[in-house]
């Protein structure tokens, strides 16, 4: 069996970055494992653009060296505000070679507790022994379904996040769930693909963003005044958005305050630039999926709320995630079973350390204890600066 001080499970954004911070500590052996941006490479449609602005769009690096721009220069790659997925993923992926170029590519298949650390099993039966284990694993594993469409199978009904090309819809009646970003894109992609398009959503209205409110704010009153109001971390209205960028000061107000504000920095929204992409896709709102059913020809009718149903060949799910730590099947029933979670969010002490001493868990599920900032690109820079600083700080036992 090897041995390590840290494991890191993951090389997405959080993973990159933690990697790239804990590296900087003479004598600590750091080793990382997965597949460099494998989220935004499989799970998310080509076509896309982030929806997060040029700023809060690099990944957290010691030296801040590696940002979007020192990427530009070093690839000769031309791109601008909104980031187009695949320029993204060339980034991240150009951002672990320079940071993690001895990265193992192999998936960790289990963490398990011993006495002195955990026992780490590898996709090939490799096992590692590592004193530390930093969790930054994403959503892919809370992909969110409604239970209504819990016995159809993928070619019938699918979720955003198993697509990557929308292209073989072209010439179908597809019926998207949600009112969101993921459900809204989608929406655009599909019709740009040539599927005949519905949206259906729950809420009454969308929320579209940079409105001419935000936009007032954020441009015309000029950049003291959008300093001021918004953190360029970028998550959450005017305001909202500075204390959404410091997770310690979010953390001393009392819990249902937390979660107001919290649910007010991450509504559902959709980006601007979609509606034009959307005049000629009908969306009908405030309506609940009532029944869903298989007719013949490999059809699917949905019935809602109002008396209405819809009988199509397809229905994309752009319903979300739900953090629900339990899901993350590489860990041990045991060490599941010992973190100390609300709502199947993991609570969080400083250093983003779970219940059990050494184990970290970063991203969205650490959202619950320090604020939807880590749901975002831009909180690998707080994540990875208190995580390196409660590492270097407390040497593992
Ligand atoms: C449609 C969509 C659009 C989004 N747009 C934006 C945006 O514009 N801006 C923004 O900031 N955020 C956006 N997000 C949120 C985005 O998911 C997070 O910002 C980001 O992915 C967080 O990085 P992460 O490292 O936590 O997770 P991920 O990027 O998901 O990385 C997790 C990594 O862990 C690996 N992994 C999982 N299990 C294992 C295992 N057992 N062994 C080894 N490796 C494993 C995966 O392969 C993956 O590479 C979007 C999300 C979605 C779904």
């Amino acid at each position: 069996m090897t041995k390590a001080d840290v494991t890191i499970l993951g090389a997405g954004p959080y993973g990159l970055s933690a990697a790239a911070h804990l590296r900087t500590v003479p004598g600590l052996d750091v080793r990382s494992f997965g597949k460099p941006m494998s989220f935004w490479h499989c799970n998310m449609p080509r076509g896309m653009f982030l929806r997060s602005g040029w700023d809060a769009t690099h990944i957290a690096d010691p030296a801040r060296s590696l940002t979007l721009e020192a990427y530009q220069a070093a690839s000769g790659a031309h791109f601008s505000k909104p980031v187009p997925l695949e320029c993204f993923v060339e980034y991240g992926q150009w951002y672990q070679r320079e940071s993690l170029p001895d990265l193992d590519q192999r998936d960790i298949l289990r963490i398990e507790k011993t006495l002195n650390g955990f026992q780490i099993t590898l996709s090939d039966g490799e096992k590692v022994h590592s004193r530390r284990v930093v969790i930054a694993a994403g959503i892919r594993s809370f992909a969110w379904r409604p239970s209504e469409f819990d016995n159809f199978g993928q070619s019938l009904v699918s979720h955003a996040s198993e697509h990557q090309d929308f292209s073989p819809f072209a010439g179908q009646q597809v019926l998207v769930i949600g009112s969101g970003q993921s459900a809204l894109e989608s929406a655009a992609l599909l019709h740009e693909s040539g599927a005949e398009v519905e949206v259906v959503g729950r809420a009454t209205h969308i929320n579209w963003l940079q409105g001419w409110a935000s936009t007032t704010l954020h441009w015309r009153l000029g950049r003291g005044v959008r300093n001021f109001l918004y953190a360029p971390t970028d998550v959450g209205p005017a305001g909202i958005s500075q204390l959404m960028a410091r997770p310690d000061l979010l953390r001393k107000l009392p819990r249902g305050l937390q979660d107001k504000l919290r649910k007010r920095a991450v509504r559902p929204a959709g980006a601007r630039w979609l509606v034009k992409r959307l005049e000629a896709v009908p969306i009908r709102l405030g309506r609940q999926v009532r029944a869903v059913t298989t007719v013949a020809a490999g059809r699917v009718k949905v019935s809602f709320d109002d008396g209405s149903d819809r009988t199509i060949d397809h229905v994309l799910l752009g319903t979300g995630y739900r953090v629900d730590i339990s899901k993350y099947d590489f860990l041990s029933e045991e060490l599941k079973n010992s973190i100390d979670r609300h709502n199947g969010y993991p609570r969080l002490r400083a250093g983003l350390e779970t219940s059990v001493d050494g184990l970290h868990i970063l991203g969205a599920p650490a959202a619950w204890s320090f604020g939807p900032l880590m749901q975002f690109v831009s909180g690998t820079h707080y994540a990875s600066r208190v995580l390196l600083r409660s590492v270097a700080g407390k040497p593992a036992k």
